[in-house]
């Protein structure tokens, strides 16, 4: 954490859990302070980056604890961009929301241009009426009529056109919609292994750790290494670790229910949250993928030949209200470690090992 004064600023005791309101005026004052301390403007990006901050981002908590300067404008600019602002970070998002906005404008456009048609179009027959009306001969009556057929006939040929334009351009503003829909779910998945990526995990704990805070529901955290995996591809080789990292991500999707979050955490690391489920039941959900991974034989597809097991190690932790999300990680991460220091392929719980 950034100077002496905020060694508890993830520390969400102070924040009466029920009352969530409270808990973002207790952090806005936070922010306040420390724009102040730290003489940086209070602009929204800054406010914005230090409020998330305080709220135990794990990704921004991490990048600013662990940056070795002075945190001035430059520095949240920086951070800002590159953790929250999204938008401006995903070219691809920006790209297709221009595009959509470009369509809607067309599509208006259109639409004014289809207006002022009819519009014209209503005063020729207004015209022609009159005409009508005041029409000595009986060829005088066939001309108006005519010209009333040749206009009646430019007005369904420019509507055509229009519904045929309207069509065209509804279909690529839903074309686009749907792209933009799979480039926001490409940013949250994991290209190697399907699962949601760090960026998900990091936005969906600290939602989950705001529910749980608030309900006192139980809520648990599962973290998963890969044993000697190092060596695994030193051995076999990078890709044959690829094939690997798939295989357990398979087995995690294949154990977890309901509304449980499997994540790849980072390298050869994974997550998985558990709402709702005391610690008891998430022991039992890591025991059960640790075992199924043990189970499975490691197939080199190309050269046909059996790698033979590999085996993970589980830290379980259950969340405890008030801590923070950096906190409860950590907290998971000493039951890892635990594990893997009492010979790896098993799991341990925190609670255990706290005792
Ligand atoms: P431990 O049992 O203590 O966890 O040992 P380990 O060898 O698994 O741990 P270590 O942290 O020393 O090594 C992790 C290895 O994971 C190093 C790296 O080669 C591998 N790794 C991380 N990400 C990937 C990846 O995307 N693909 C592959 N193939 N390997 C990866
Ligand atoms: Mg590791
Ligand atoms: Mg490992």
């Amino acid at each position: 954490m950034v100077g002496e004064t905020d060694s508890k600023m993830n520390d969400k005791t102070s924040c009466p859990p029920l009352n969530r309101e409270n808990c973002s005026h207790d952090i806005a004052r936070k922010v306040f302070q420390k724009i102040e301390a730290m003489n940086l403007e209070p602009v929204p990006y800054i406010y914005e980056l230090w409020f998330r901050y305080f709220q135990g981002y794990p990704e921004i908590v991490s990048a600013i604890d662990n940056h070795p300067g002075k945190i001035n404008e430059t520095t949240c600019h920086k951070f800002h961009k590159r953790y929250l602002n999204s938008a401006a970070n995903n070219d691809a998002i920006k790209a297709i929301s221009d595009k959509i906005q470009h369509s809607i404008t067309e599509l208006a456009g259109m639409m004014k241009s289809a207006k002022s048609t009819t519009s014209e179009y209503g005063e020729v027959l207004e015209e022609t009426t009159k005409k009508m009306e005041t029409a000595e001969t009986i060829e005088d009556l066939g001309l108006i009529v005519s010209s009333i057929v040749e206009d009646t006939k430019i007005m369904v040929q420019k509507n055509n056109e229009l519904e045929f334009q309207l069509t065209n351009s509804s279909t690529q503003v839903a074309e686009l919609r749907k792209n933009l829909d799979n480039v926001k779910k490409d940013a949250l998945t994991d290209g190697l292994t399907g699962l949601a990526n760090r960026k998900a995990f990091d936005r969906q704990i600290l939602d989950w750790v705001e529910e749980a805070s608030a309900s006192r529901v139980a809520l648990c955290l599962i973290m998963l290494d890969i044993d000697r995996f190092k060596q695994f591809n030193d051995t076999y080789g990078h890709q044959t670790g690829d094939q690997v990292l798939r295989l357990v991500a398979r087995t995690l999707t294949d154990g977890v229910k309901g509304k449980d979050m499997a994540a790849r955490y980072g390298g050869e690391e994974f997550a998985v949250i558990l709402p709702d489920t005391p610690l008891s039941g998430a022991v039992r959900v890591a025991e059960m993928i640790r075992k199924s991974v043990e189970d499975k034989e490691v197939i080199n597809k190309t050269r046909n030949e059996n790698l033979g097991q590999i085996t993970l190690s589980a830290g379980v932790t259950q969340y405890i209200s008030g801590e923070s999300v950096t906190n409860f990680i950590e907290r998971s991460d000493a039951a890892l470690y635990k594990a893997k220091n009492s010979g790896r392929n098993q799991v341990k719980s925190a609670q255990e090992q706290e005792q």
